[in-house]
């Protein structure tokens, strides 16, 4: 069985947790280092990315979430995409630094920081993803071997995946598509 932890600091952990275990992972929620032992990935949820980032300080576990995201599967969403990026424009909050990705933070202001939109994801087959944006990062720059699995109308992009590392703009675990689950499982099962 693929076992995929989700780092459970602050934000939206449980619904994350709730997919994979529908979708059949064995799940553990990650507040420790030893939590990392022995998972085949990991979730880095949605929620505060300076929360989180200062949580991981004071539990450290910022070496051992690089150390992890260096080798094995792991998905960013949303504040996780922040946490996960090697550049979001300012050095005032931790962040792992891990995916060559340029993100900026609440990239679409204060009246319309939250929308839903039907987005098509690079490898999730015909059918659109319908996207949940809350006061959403966008990804500006990539690098390197950085793959755009998804984009706005306007080209602006919200989903990236280089090797084993995926990152969202917007909240998969809010609606009832598994798809992009089931697409992050499948990556943490092949590289076992
Ligand atoms: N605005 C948050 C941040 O900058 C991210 C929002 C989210 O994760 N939904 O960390």
């Amino acid at each position: 069985m693929t076992t995929i932890g989700v780092l459970a600091l602050q934000g939206a952990f449980i619904e994350h947790v709730k997919i994979l275990r529908r979708l059949g992972a064995e799940t553990r929620e990650v507040r420790l280092p030893a939590d990392l032992d022995g998972l085949d990935g990991l979730i880095i949820p949605g929620g505060e990315s300076t929360t989180i980032g200062k949580l991981a300080v004071a539990f450290g576990l910022v070496e051992p979430l690089r150390a992890f995201a260096g080798q094995h599967p792991t998905w960013g969403t949303c504040a996780g995409m922040i946490f996960l990026a090697k550049d979001i424009g300012n050095d005032r909050q931790p962040i792992l630094g891990v995916m060559d990705i340029t993100v900026n933070r609440n990239a679409f202001g204060r009246q319309v920081d939250s929308f839903e939109v039907d987005l098509p994801v690079k490898g999730l087959g015909d059918e659109p993803f319908h996207a949940v944006f809350i006061r959403a990062p966008i990804v500006t720059a990539v690098a390197g071997e950085v793959q755009v699995l998804a984009a706005l109308a306007d080209g602006r992009i919200v989903a990236a995946q280089s090797g084993h590392l995926l990152a969202t703009a917007f909240h998969p675990e809010l609606t009832a598509d598994d798809r992009l689950h089931a697409y992050f499982l499948n990556m943490a099962t092949q590289a076992k």
